[in-house]
């Protein structure tokens, strides 16, 4: 009967057996790969399997590699039921890539060994992704959720990104009691972070960037932009202290843009591993710049030794008061 076209298309290591041929086509499938209503457990079987039997293939096919000490491929895979995993479990990474879920999926207790490929695939229904332990992080790049999303009371030990995601009219993703050291680890965009709902959660002072992010142009203004976009969000929410740290995170990649050469990054990369001394001493600087609005306030760069111009800010809607950015080394 030969093996299933997708696996070959798609280059899986171990092309699966054929469940179902499409009679206009030709094209032969297996069950992973098979519509999701045509998922048979053999070939010319008259009754499509069931939500169990399909979804112990599914789990089988993860533990065979956990065994193997590989990562499981299921790119591109069709899974049309709800689908849980209970745990405690550790798991082997998994390339869902590309994959469709029709059901919700449900997953408790899991602890990944390896990262954990998300991108391009589709949710349906719910997502719950409670307790879980992504060590090798995680990508959610291109997905598309049609309900809603929870990410709750789990732990990045690695990059978890979240980007371009497309969301049903009125869904949204919940991300739930994550800590500062994950949050770290959790790079996402501002078209995502319109329809991300943070509660519970403790901000670590910078956010996560890819290095492009913070080396590129491009990526400096795309960094001034969703720090701005988390500022107004905490403005939003009375967050005063978190308005303050993006202004100031908003700020430093203004400064970065401008003073973008090699020596002024030395500078930067100076005040940076200040930064812990920098921070505290951040509102008295404040202060001294609580000046007579005047319109300008002055950027001073030590490398050049040129001073530059930045329109003056107002640090918070309301305040009525001037925030400066002077350097501490002119
Ligand atoms: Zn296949």
């Amino acid at each position: 009967m030969g093996k299933c076209c997708k696996c070959e298309e798609h280059r899986w290591e171990d092309p699966q057996e054929v469940v179902w041929e499409d009679r206009k086509t030709g094209d032969k499938y297996c069950i992973f790969h098979a519509p999701e209503d045509c998922k048979f457990l053999r070939f010319a079987d008259e009754e499509p399997c069931t939500n169990n039997e399909f979804n112990d293939l599914v789990f089988e096919r993860i533990l065979n590699a956990k065994e193997k000490g590989i990562e499981c491929e299921l790119s591109y895979a069709i899974l049309p039921f709800d689908i849980s995993f209970d745990g405690p479990l550790n798991l082997p990474g998994i390339n869902f890539y590309n994959a469709k879920f029709y059901g919700v999926v449900d997953m408790l207790a899991i602890d990944f060994s390896g990262e954990v490929n998300f991108n391009c695939a589709q949710f349906k229904s719910k997502v719950y992704l409670q307790d879980i332990d992504f060590r090798k992080g995680a990508c959610i790049n291109g997905v598309t959720f049609l309900d809603d999303v929870l990410i709750s009371s789990s732990y990045f030990y690695d990059l978890v990104v979240i980007n371009d995601t497309m969301l049903g009219s009125s869904s949204s993703i919940i991300i739930q009691g994550i800590d500062k050291l994950s949050l770290k680890e959790f790079n996402f965009d501002r078209n995502t972070l319109s329809r991300l709902r943070f509660m519970n959660c403790s901000w670590p002072d910078t956010l996560c960037f890819g290095d492009w992010e913070i080396e590129s142009a491009a990526g400096l203004l795309f960094a001034e932009d969703l720090y701005r976009a988390m500022k107004q969000r905490a403005a939003v929410e009375h967050d005063q202290p978190l308005v303050s740290r993006w202004h100031f995170r908003e700020k430093l990649m203004q400064l970065k843009q401008l003073l973008n050469n090699k020596r002024s990054n030395d500078l930067l990369e100076v005040v940076e591993d200040n930064e812990a001394k920098w921070w505290p001493r951040a509102w008295a600087w404040c202060k001294l710049a609580v000046l007579p609005r005047t319109g300008q306030s002055e950027v001073c760069s030590a490398s050049t030794g040129h001073s530059l111009a930045l329109a003056s800010e107002t640090f918070a809607p309301g305040c009525g008061w001037g925030f400066s950015f002077y350097c501490p080394f002119s």
